[in-house]
């Protein structure tokens, strides 16, 4: 078997040629995704030893001490795929390169699949973008819940458009400007559901700025030093008293409004919500093909995902 080399440093396409000239076939995907998944090294799942293993295929590799096979896809969100890895690679460029993503329904057009198969990687994807390692948010935190959805079929509002709520957590930076957000879908604004986003997303010791709502109050329980701004009290509109939690409900609601054509149902919120994340907390990186290779390195230490979540929605921690 030749060993798989990648040039240190540069070891990602920059602009969708390059992109086309790295990953031509689906060889060449798989040798990237097993560069991505044992960086050090092989190491054979069944013996624990590393070794250089034996390509059966492209995608499947022999432990030659037990000969126990493994394929570079399981255990990974492209698990029993059947979808080629170069649709799937080509996918990934999309949704990590373009400025808003995109839809299913433009991924269909862009890449001549089935919808399903575009809405099936998309919705793989979408649990990979969450780093379960990332860090919490830390130092001045705006906190604050905004309605989204609620707008039935043609645009019009009104009975039976049913608002979701969800909770955002935003970093304030000094003296001006954003840093990361962390957003989830809650049932309702009670203390049982906002309390615990706060200190799963916020470092303790974090100055968290919420309103007045009572639901708040237990945070300072938690190690947080709590700012309160009483809307009334204040006069301010909610985008003076909370200029981050403002700016991206806006650019969410935009987004899914002009991206999805505002077709986002309750069950798959989340996963847009952690997709609207992906790219925000990104938006400053320098490269696009880093975006590309985070995203495929966050793919294969992604465990499978069902059928059953793709189409009902993924069951978040
Ligand atoms: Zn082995």
């Amino acid at each position: 078997m030749e060993s798989i080399s990648l040039v240190a440093g540069r070891d990602y396409p920059n602009t969708y040629r390059g992109f086309v000239e790295m990953f031509p076939d689906n060889a060449a995907c798989a040798a990237y995704l097993i560069k991505l998944r044992w960086p050090q090294g092989f190491i054979c799942p069944a013996c624990k030893t590393s070794v250089i293993p034996w390509q059966a295929s492209h995608v499947r590799l022999v432990c030659p001490l037990c000969r126990h096979f493994t394929y570079v896809s399981a255990g990974t969100i492209f698990d029993k795929t059947r979808t080629p890895l170069t649709t799937w690679f080509e996918a990934a460029w999309h949704v990590s390169t373009a400025k808003n993503g995109m839809s299913a329904k433009t991924l269909e057009r862009t890449l001549g699949t089935k919808y399903r198969v575009a809405w099936t990687m998309l919705q793989r994807f979408r649990v990979a973008m969450v780093d379960v390692e990332r860090h919490q948010l830390s130092g001045n935190i705006e906190v604050d819940e905004t309605l989204i959805g609620g707008v039935k079929r043609g645009g019009k509002r009104g009975r039976g458009a049913v608002k979701s709520i969800v909770v955002i957590a935003i970093e304030i930076k000094e003296p001006v400007g954003f840093g990361r957000v962390r957003m989830r879908h809650i049932p309702d604004a009670s203390s049982a559901s906002l309390v615990p986003f706060v200190c799963d997303v916020t470092a303790p010791g974090s100055v968290v700025h919420t309103d007045g709502w009572g639901a708040y109050n237990g945070l300072s329980e938690y190690g947080f030093t709590r700012r309160v701004t009483v809307q009334s009290s204040s006069g301010d509109p909610a985008h003076v008293s909370m200029p981050g939690v403002h700016r991206v409900s806006s650019l969410l609601k935009r987004w899914i409004l002009g991206t999805h054509q505002g077709s986002v149902v309750p069950e798959h919120l989340q996963s847009y919500l952690e997709e609207f994340t992906f790219r925000f907390n990104r938006r400053t990186s320098g490269s696009r093909g880093l975006v590309f290779r985070r995203l495929l390195e966050r793919a294969v230490a992604t465990g499978p995902i069902t059928e059953r979540d793709v189409t009902h929605g993924y069951k978040w921690g």
